[in-house]
């Protein structure tokens, strides 16, 4: 494994390197003091944790120094781009709190960067290639071996610009030629050995239908499309960093005005361990049914984590901690999770819940009695002010906290033993009934009239406090558990297993026999609460009135502050 990025100072600080470029752009008065950035995905996927990297810094530094920041659909592949992921990619940007400038598509451009491609042909600086993709790929070389020029490099211009238009009209099928930039096939720079610039693609495009039948390449659009936009600082993850130079150079080809450019500044790309980044893997997880969909809670994916009950503030407050460098490495999940119950703990109101019930009967209770029990709604934050809980006779709680024969350090409930139900009394449990095969049926207890929290004497020195829901005054629900979705810290260094035999069997367990305090039932999608002593919660959208569902956001127990402290 590379290294875990543990480090906070460290990183927070190395942000500067990007800041300190634009910072002295501007103090160089280049682009006459403009500042413009652009986020650029493809639409073949919904945006994942990585993509938020990005996003928080293409259009948190142009808001930094007073620029712009644009999206534009890098849609240059029409066989795995669909509008359904524009739209989710335009959710998920507003989601996380970001607003565009302008939406741009690498499509608005076919016809100018076609045009720029027309000029390098005539130019004698691009031919039409007529050789197999894997001839090329012989031809290539290796960086201390130069390639071998194509038979067809110096075809004449005109026999190159007439068979460019044809693999536009549909004459070819696919692969059957390229156009390729002619530079230099000795260049120890391999992205310069006569790079290819365009393909034939026979598939509609979802924006531009059949209009199209030769796409460009990600390296000549990329860069073209940062200079018909204005973009004056493109930045992107370090893999692009060895494709700069030939960014600048196609630039160079088309640029008329001397002052501008687009600078590309690279960073490293965001991983999390026990996951997968990038859209083609978590595509495959959904096709093969190895989640639900790509807003699984379990998956990386922006929607999944906003299904998942994460907010958009942690999301970002994580992000500024981990920083930007110049190096790639993995980055615990334990820190976004951090981040999440930080935020969490000042947001979510505090309810009762039990994830696996068992009844409790207070046996000198008045059968009927109900006394409403004041309740405070967050500790962290007093406007959220207090609500009722209704207390009564039957009760719910946890099958874990109870106990017929209790080791000693054991200070929830078991016989003869005093324990304080939160919020309510202290409780003397006096026994149980089992079934014949010795389960444990029912709790039976005796409370204490002059322990009611609040008064004098729920002073009382007694170790445990239990949560608990009125039986009657509750509802039922359905939990579902998440954990990681890989047993391995980085599945894709696993290179001899399926992401099947990689999946985490546990990632999912879904309680159906849950009971939720009252105030629950009147909760909306995505509501955030603490279960007190289970954990973060959310509501799922598959929620009913009927039929409650919620989601584990992450459990109490942080990990990550924990190893902090070991440090
Ligand atoms: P994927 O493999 O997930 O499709 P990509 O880089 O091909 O990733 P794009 O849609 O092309 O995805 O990316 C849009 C922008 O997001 C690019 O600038 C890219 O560098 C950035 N980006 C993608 N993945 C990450 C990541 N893991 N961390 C940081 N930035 C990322
Ligand atoms: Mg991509």
């Amino acid at each position: 494994m590379t290294d875990i990025n543990t480090n906070e100072e460290v990183s927070k600080k190395s942000l500067n390197f990007i800041e300190a470029f634009v910072a002295s752009d501007l103090a160089e008065g280049k682009n006459g003091g403009r500042m413009q950035t652009r986020f650029p995905p493809e639409p073949n996927g919904y945006l994942h944790i990585g993509h938020a990297k990005a996003i928080c810094l293409d259009f948190g530094i142009a808001e930094q120094y007073n620029g712009i920041c644009n999206l534009r659909f890098d849609d240059t592949n029409p066989e795995k781009e669909d509008t359904e992921y524009v739209d989710a990619i335009k959710e998920d940007i507003e989601w996380l709190g970001f607003k565009w400038e302008n939406i741009y598509y690498a499509s608005d451009y076919f016809q100018q960067v076609w045009d720029f491609a027309v000029k390098m042909i005539k130019e004698g600086k691009a031919y039409v290639d007529e050789q197999s993709a894997e001839e090329i790929a012989r031809q290539k070389g290796t960086p201390t071996q130069p390639g071998v020029a194509s038979p067809y490099r110096d075809r004449p211009i005109e026999e190159s610009l007439d068979l460019f238009n044809r693999m536009n009209a549909g004459e070819f099928e696919e692969g059957a030629m390229i156009l390729r930039a002619k530079i230099d096939m000795a260049s120890s720079n391999m992205h310069f050995r006569d790079p290819i610039m365009y393909r034939i693609i026979k598939f509609p495009h979802h924006r531009t239908g059949d209009a199209w039948k030769a796409y460009p390449m990600y390296d000549f659009a990329h860069g073209e499309s940062d200079y018909i936009e204005g973009v004056t600082h493109s930045l992107c993850t370090l893999e692009f960093e060895v494709h700069r130079p030939l960014y600048d150079y196609f630039i160079d080809q088309i640029k008329t005005a001397d002052d501008y450019r687009p600078r590309q500044i690279e960073f490293n790309r965001l991983n999390l361990t026990y996951t997968v980044m990038s859209k083609r893997k978590l595509l495959e997880l959904v096709k093969e049914n190895l989640v639900n969909g790509w807003d699984d809670p379990r998956m990386p994916t922006i929607c999944g984590f906003r299904r998942r009950g994460f907010t958009s503030t942690s999301v970002r407050n994580f992000i500024d901690r981990i920083g930007y460098t110049k190096y790639d490495g993995i980055v615990d999940v334990a820190l976004l999770e951090h981040a999440v119950r930080e935020d969490l703990n000042l947001k979510a109101g505090r309810v009762s819940a039990v994830l696996n019930p068992i009844k409790l009967i207070i046996t000198n209770y008045p059968e009927g009695q109900v006394e409403m029990m004041e309740t405070v709604n967050n500790p962290e934050d007093e406007s959220k002010g207090s609500r009722e809980v209704a207390f009564t006779r039957e009760l719910f709680i946890e099958r874990e906290d109870f106990l017929e024969d209790a080791p000693k350090k054991f200070f929830r409930m078991t016989p003869g033993q005093e324990v304080r139900l939160k919020s309510a009394y202290i409780l003397k449990c006096t026994g149980c009934k089992k079934a014949a095969d010795g389960s444990i049926e029912e709790i039976y207890a005796e409370y204490d009239p002059q322990t009611r929290s609040g008064m004098p004497e729920s002073n009382r020195k007694v170790k445990g406090t239990l949560h608990w829901v009125s039986a009657e005054h509750s509802l039922p629900a359905e939990v579902r558990l998440y954990d990681r979705l890989f047993t391995a810290e980085n599945p894709l260094e696993e290179k001899d297993k399926s992401f099947e035999e990689l999946l985490n069997p546990d990632s999912l367990k879904v309680l159906t026999n849950c009971r939720v305090e009252m105030s629950l039932g009147e909760a909306k999608a995505y509501d955030n609460f603490q279960f007190q002593r289970l954990g973060y919660f959310n509501i799922d959208p598959d929620s009913t009135s009927e039929h409650l569902v919620f989601n584990r956001t992450v459990s109490l127990k942080d990990s990550w502050g924990k190893m902090k402290d070991k440090r």
